[in-house]
């Protein structure tokens, strides 16, 4: 069913060895012991055991597994070659267990959390209806005591030998994870090789957070049904972490000697803790306010500015302004858009969602980051991201700085329009605050669907604007050339944006712009969102989507008309 096999036992006084099955390379038991069952020749993640996974992820000796009443369910009174029930007790007799996941209680980094590991060597980790039974229950444990649940993948699929109970389980496992979703509780699942079938088309593929183990194949169909129904050869890394999370289908795809910080990490992030106790004390509103009249300068300067690759990206104020950062890809359904980056952060005691366009300083950045230019699966990862915050009570802040929505065949063919639309829709009704940020360049609609928001901050040298100055001196001037004409009748920057009541402040830059120093720049910006997520924190849902709604319909000055009616004037 899988790329990967088992290590290969050898026989003959040389069984303190092991041969490696990603490069055949024969390695002393305690040598691939010591580097949690990792070749150190190759990196090959052997496959673990239930028992030494948990070992591995959670806090010494702070694993208690649940008491279970001893349940070994035969719907069908199945048999083949040989009846079910003897097929369970090998199972029992040769993993030492009683069935395909151990439940139990943790700690992780001293926090009290729910573990659901699956045993892959009981009967391929298929889930039957007792399968289904300990991770609804896991589950159910999680929500009722609102701890994390952690949840450890590896299976072939369903379990065949108990029909269509065994499908079912799908459904009540899908339930259980969706009761989680709702209010608010982290599960964070880690596929490990391999998870496949009924597991991975259910609660597998529905955490909050889904990690894939370095090297796992994770899929529905196993490559081998795969290639005998399309009759032709697959690509090596078909189904492997690393694909998945190019197809966006995974968060992220982690070493296993990092699983157990990544996790800890998470479950902080995630606490619901939103005291800034231990943090920075709230700044007093200072200079960085610019209610007042930011200083005209030259249009197409600011354009400039705004443009210079020496500029902080969105990379750049996370790592500089925030406390911790830990990212999450893909949009779940097609890619990881390179061009927006996302994930959860800590700043100043408070958990927060970040999104914001990436573009990088070199040429090799900006080619793989396309320049900041999104497509469709840039904001259907914003979207899902917006969700996420609004799931765990997170406020969001975005970064904005690119040059426009790619532009291409491939984003018109996926949606780009919608995708727009549905991000800017989305992050208008979140019941979560949000605080937006033009860094830089604020094209068009590209742009915007990242600034719909009850804050929209403006650096000193960005601007946001309907079209590219270039384009527009091209279609109303007839050459791009005009294109400093253009920015200057556009009224491109800050104080047009301040002024007609599009942004809410005005960040000030150092002296020479945010480029001349990164770090000063990051700083007043940490600030200035700190500053403004304390001040939406006591703002209620209701009051936040009214805003949002009202701040628009302010734009461009009072009502020109009566309001509409369906009445007939008589
Ligand atoms: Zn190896």
């Amino acid at each position: 069913m899988t790329h990967t096999s088992e290590p290969v036992a050898l026989p003959g006084g040389r069984a303190e060895w092991t041969k490696c099955p990603g490069c055949d390379a024969l390695i002393y038991h305690k040598r691939l012991d010591r580097n949690l069952w990792v070749c150190p020749e190759c990196d090959h993640h052997v496959r673990m055991g239930a028992r030494a996974r948990i070992e591995l992820l959670v806090d010494p000796d702070s694993f208690r597994e649940a008491e279970l009443d001893p349940v070994m369910p035969d719907p069908l009174a199945f048999s083949d070659s040989r009846p079910y029930r003897d097929r369970l007790a090998a199972a029992n007799a040769n993993s030492r267990e009683s069935e395909a996941v151990i439940v139990g209680a943790a700690l992780l980094g001293g926090r009290e959390v729910v573990l659901a590991v699956m045993e892959f060597s009981f009967m391929g980790g298929s889930m039957g209806l007792e399968v289904g039974r300990r991770v609804s229950e896991a589950a159910e444990l999680a929500l009722r005591e609102r701890k994390p649940l952690i949840v450890v993948c590896a299976s072939g699929g369903a379990r065949m030998q108990e029909g269509v109970f065994s499908l079912l389980q799908m459904a009540r496992t899908a339930v259980a994870f969706a009761r989680l979703r709702e209010a608010g509780v982290l599960s964070v699942c880690v596929l490990t090789d391999p998870t496949y079938g009924g597991v991975s088309a259910s609660f597998a593929s529905l955490g909050s957070v889904v990690i894939a183990e370095r090297g796992a194949h994770v899929g529905f169909a196993g490559p081998r049904v795969v290639q005998e129904t399309i009759r032709a050869a697959l690509p090596v890394d078909f189904q492997a972490a690393e694909s998945q999370l190019l197809h966006g289908l995974v968060d992220r795809v982690e070493n296993r000697a990092d699983l157990r910080s990544l996790l800890i990490r998470l479950a902080d992030l995630h606490a619901g803790e939103s005291s800034t106790t231990g943090a920075d004390p709230v700044p007093e509103p200072a200079a960085t306010r610019s209610t007042g009249s930011p200083a005209m300068r030259d249009s197409w300067e600011v354009v400039q500015a705004a443009r210079s690759v020496d500029r902080p990206t969105t990379a750049d104020y996370l790592r500089l302004a925030f406390d911790d950062f830990v990212e999450l890809h893909g949009d779940r359904s097609f890619a990881d858009d390179p061009a927006v980056v996302g994930g959860v952060a800590s700043l100043a005691g408070r958990s927060v969602v970040v999104i914001g366009s990436q573009k990088g300083h070199t040429v090799k950045e900006l080619v793989a980051h396309n320049f900041g230019m999104a497509h469709p699966e840039g904001y259907r990862k914003a979207v899902r991201l917006m969700e996420h915050a609004e799931m765990f009570g997170m406020p969001v802040v975005t970064f904005v700085d690119t040059p426009g929505a790619h532009p291409g065949p491939d984003a018109e063919e996926r949606g780009q329009s919608i995708a727009i639309a549905e991000a800017i829709m989305r992050s208008s009704r979140l019941r979560v605050p949000v605080v937006a940020v033009i860094t830089g360049e604020g094209g068009s609609g590209g742009a915007l669907a990242l600034c719909t928001s009850d804050r929209l901050l403006v650096l000193e040298n960005a601007f946001l604007s309907v079209i590219s100055p270039e384009g527009c001196a091209a279609i109303l001037w007839r050459s791009a050339s005009s294109a400093p004409a253009a920015a200057r009748a556009l009224q491109l920057g800050a104080p047009h944006l301040l002024h007609s009541g599009i942004a809410t402040s005005v960040v000030p830059e150092p002296v020479g712009g945010a480029q001349a120093d990164p770090a000063a720049c990051a700083r007043t910006l940490r600030e200035v969102i700190v500053r403004e997520l304390e001040e939406l924190n006591d703002v209620s849902p209701a009051d936040l989507l009214s805003g949002r709604q009202e701040r628009f319909s302010r734009l461009g000055g009072a009502a020109l008309m009566t309001p509409l009616t369906t009445e007939i004037a008589s």
